[in-house]
């Protein structure tokens, strides 16, 4: 079954887009966790980054030129943002379609924070 992000490069379930070529697409996210919370996807049905391949080294390069020109676009180019890549379970990965998530507009926060229970 497509996934629900094929679902929205397709056209069959809305997406505010703000990018879209031949290799990726990129929308909001529909529950922004920042004031800028885009979402940058492979046209290609990538389940999770264990499942890439040598082939797919220029979709995941475009990843990274999509996102900075969406921030240039956005304005948030000069402020900073953070991309994130979750990777199955323990990674917090929701959706099985690789996806970048864009964060900024302002301050992101600590990057990982670290659990009671974990020594340091
Ligand atoms: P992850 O936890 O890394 O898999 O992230 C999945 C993200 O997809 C979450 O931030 C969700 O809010 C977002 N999301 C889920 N459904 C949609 C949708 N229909 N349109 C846009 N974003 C979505």
């Amino acid at each position: 079954m497509a996934s629900i992000f094929t679902r929205i490069i397709a056209g069959e379930i809305p997406g505010k887009f703000v990018y879209k070529d031949d290799l990726v697409s990129a929308f909001w996210d529909i529950d922004p966790k920042r004031k800028v919370h885009i979402l940058i996807v492979p046209n290609k049905e990538i389940a999770t980054v264990s499942d890439v391949t040598a082939e797919d080294e220029q979709t995941l390069g475009r990843l990274f030129t999509a996102a900075r020109k969406i921030a240039e676009d956005l304005g948030i180019a000069e402020s900073g943002y953070r991309l994130i890549i979750n990777c199955k379970k323990d990674g917090g990965q929701e959706v099985n379609h690789i996806h970048m998530h864009l964060l900024g507009g302002e301050p992101v926060g600590p990057f990982a924070p670290r659990f009671k229970n974990i020594e340091g």
